[in-house]
């Protein structure tokens, strides 16, 4: 019988999040200074005079913490310049060895608890237009959190293929899983689920990462989990023969 055409003005908004923005780019670069000092001269301690076991432990402690918020400032500078459109890098690259050489370095954690891995990669998958160390991050994002929201004796399950002009990349689990109510904000900046088990070290900055680098990349991510069950992330990227203009 009609339509209703609403518009709403979200300058206002917009220009906030700018603000936020800027705000956690200053904060984090400002503080990476006295945090390298902080690292520097507790590293010194040990070497100016011998120190006994209870400084020793006090010690490890400030390096842990200070190691800590170094993660967390470096994860923000990069999302700041990933979300800005600063990260402009393309290579041709390949996501099996990427994620090869990710599964590489898990291989310990993944036999400390006692994880079954079945890696699925279809041979002679094409190659995509990427920056390396990005895809690396997101893949390397991704698998950590498979292997740190899996309880022991778990199945992970890690699958590239493509279909078509697209790269498909899956990592299922079956770990705690994501309440429905939390799966909206999941790829938030900081926002951790209900129910991430008590103790488990994070900073809900990852997977706002993994968001924003798929998307840098022309590709789309999403998920499906039950809660007790376990979690499926699924990445499409455009493979590299894809992106190139066709000649006229
Ligand atoms: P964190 O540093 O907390 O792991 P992420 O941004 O990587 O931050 O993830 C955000 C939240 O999403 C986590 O705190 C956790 O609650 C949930 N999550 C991420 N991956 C998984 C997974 N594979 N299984 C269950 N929960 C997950």
């Amino acid at each position: 019988m009609g339509a209703v055409l609403t518009l709403e003005d979200i300058t206002h908004l917009k220009m906030l999040d700018r603000l936020k923005s800027d705000f956690i780019h200053t904060i984090s670069h400002d503080l990476r200074s006295p945090l390298t000092a902080i690292m520097g001269y507790v590293e010194l301690l040990e070497r100016v005079g011998p120190l006994n076991d209870q400084q020793k432990q006090f010690v490890r402690h400030v390096q842990n913490s200070a190691q800590n918020i170094t993660s967390l400032v470096n994860d923000l500078l990069d999302l700041g310049r990933i979300e800005a459109g600063f990260d402009t890098r393309r290579d041709e690259t390949s996501l099996d060895a990427i994620v090869r050489y990710t599964l590489d370095n898990l291989e310990q954690q993944i036999k400390d608890k006692k994880l079954n891995l079945l890696l699925q990669i279809e041979p002679g998958l094409p190659t995509l237009r990427g920056n390396p160390i990005r895809l690396r991050q997101m893949v390397d994002n991704l698998l950590v959190n498979a292997v740190k929201y899996t309880p022991e004796h778990g199945e992970i399950r890690v699958e590239l293929r493509s279909e078509g002009p697209q790269i498909i990349f899956e990592v299922q689990d079956t770990g705690v899983g994501i309440p429905i109510t939390d799966q909206p904000h999941i790829f938030e900046k900081f926002y951790r689920a209900s129910n991430a088990p008590k103790g488990t070290p994070g900073t809900g900055l990852g997977l706002a990462i993994v968001k924003s680098i798929v998307e840098a990349h022309e590709g789309r991510i999403w998920l499906d989990s039950v809660v007790g069950k376990g979690t499926k992330f699924i990445v499409v990227l455009p493979v590299f023969a894809a992106l190139l203009v066709p000649a006229a």
